[in-house]
């Protein structure tokens, strides 16, 4: 465990060096700023939300409505149910909500707003969602790499997070993730970590929409002794954020191993109690299926159905190991997936069934995973692995098109979140969380196809 000890000194000493980036933000942004710099995200939710609070409504002329914010003569995707592109399009907004899409020529006479954004020679796209996260983990990316997940978590990840993991570290590496996710797209993101209360505060503060569960664990954790007190903070912590516009809390027992049948129970009958979403780790590598099988003769997905504890509120991360039997109670269940390509490459854990469940209807979303087995947040990379892999897998070059993984990565990760109605699509009625990419730097010229694009190039 030496080798093992310094690493968790590195920790330490990362975490000192984060507090210090994320207090200097402007360098960070500058940071970022080099790395993502094809990617320029003019308007996200983080903008539009406190700039809207801060106009004083114009006064409209006559003829024209009122609207906040206008995004005109970019290429917009609409992601609504005919898969709309508008060349030269505009985009209404008022409040935080779309009041109007459309082409630029018919719209621009229409509204008088406060603000108007060229999106000239830009892509405008529904902001991405992340379905699966750990946020505070980026302060871990780089601490151990190239093993299995069993090693990674027992060995490095747990005993790192029970010496360094507080409020403090969480609100810091929070911090970092918005900064990161929101730099590279990202506008709404699903996590499972420990104070998850400091990552809803944290995430609130940036602007960023999150379904943010908090992990319960069957041995102590940095939060908590037992599952009994994991419990209690989870309750508190949905007390205090549901109703928030931007934070859904969420349940999220780490996975069917790592929990007694009772935590279980005990968890899902939270959820439903508050009517918030559970989510947790189910059948991510050959590891957990045997640890299951020997345990209860069964499959993580059957012995979560004999629990009683499956239904439409509840969010299977990764799901590699589903076998057929599985993938029926998840339909019948309702249940929403989060695949997560690179974590499940980079860990070896395999690659999900992906295919046969959209061929079952089941929704499915992207998601990166948490930074430490990554090692990024960056949406993007996440949609390009996911075609490459279905493709190279299924050995079908025709498999999980360009245009289908967009759709996992917008309005598909909304559907397995539960916010397919608020966000996922610019349509009318739907909150104005998008963003913008510029079609200008060499590796995005000529442009034929825009999903091409965005999952390829
Ligand atoms: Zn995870």
């Amino acid at each position: 465990m030496s080798a093992g000890r310094s690493r968790y000194d590195q920790a330490a000493k990362t975490q000192r060096i984060t507090k210090f980036l994320v207090a200097a933000r402007e360098s960070a942004i500058d940071l970022n700023l080099k790395r993502f710099v094809f990617l320029r995200v003019l308007v996200s939710s983080w903008l539009t939300l406190p700039f809207c609070a801060l106009v004083a409504g114009p006064t409209p002329a006559q003829t024209q409505e009122r609207a906040d914010i206008l995004i005109s003569g970019g290429t917009v995707v609409t992601m609504d149910s005919s898969r709309r592109i508008i060349d030269k399009g505009m985009v209404a907004i008022r409040g935080d909500r779309i009041i109007a899409v459309g082409p630029a020529s018919e719209l621009a006479g229409r509204f008088q707003a406060a603000q108007e954004i060229s999106a000239a020679n830009q892509i405008v796209l529904p902001g991405l969602v992340n379905t699966h996260n750990h946020a505070p983990m980026v302060l871990f990316r780089g601490i151990a790499d190239d093993m299995a997940l069993m090693d990674w978590l027992e060995k490095f990840i747990f005993p790192a997070e029970a010496r360094n993991v507080s409020p403090e570290f969480v609100q810091a590496g929070t911090d970092l993730a918005c900064l990161e996710m929101i730099r590279s797209g990202t506008t709404t993101y699903a996590d499972m970590y420990y104070f998850e209360d400091k990552v809803a505060e944290t995430t609130n503060q940036a602007g960023v929409r999150g379904v943010l569960g908090q992990t319960i664990l069957g041995f102590p954790s940095p939060d908590s002794r037992n599952p009994e007190e994991a419990l209690k903070y989870t309750e508190r912590f949905i007390q205090r954020w549901r109703g928030s516009s931007l934070i859904v809390p969420a349940v999220a027992p780490h996975a069917p191993y790592t929990n007694s049948p009772e935590t279980l129970r005990a968890c899902k009958g939270l959820a439903d109690k508050y009517g918030v979403p559970m989510i947790i780790h189910v059948s991510e590598t050959r590891d957990e299926v045997r640890q299951i099988k020997a345990k209860y003769k069964t499959t993580s997905t059957q012995w979560l159905e004999k629990l009683g504890v499956l239904g439409p509120n509840v969010i299977f991360n990764h799901g590699v190991w589903l076998t057929e039997e599985d993938l029926g109670i998840i339909r019948r269940r309702g249940l929403g997936v989060t695949h997560n390509p690179e974590s499940n490459m980079k860990l070896a854990s395999g690659s999900a069934p992906v295919l046969r469940m959209l061929a079952l209807g089941i929704p499915v979303g992207l998601g990166t995973d948490g930074a430490a087995s990554n090692n990024d947040l960056d949406m993007f990379e996440a949609m390009s692995t996911a075609a490459r892999l279905q493709k190279l897998v299924s050995g079908n070059p025709a498999a999980l098109p360009a245009e289908k993984v967009v759709e996992l990565a917008t309005l598909g990760g909304a559907r397995v979140l539960g916010l397919h109605k608020e966000i996922g699509s610019l349509e009318t009625g739907k909150k104005a969380d998008l963003i913008t990419i510029s079609t200008e730097p060499a590796h995005a010229v000529p442009m034929y196809n825009v999903y091409s694009h965005l999952v390829y190039a």
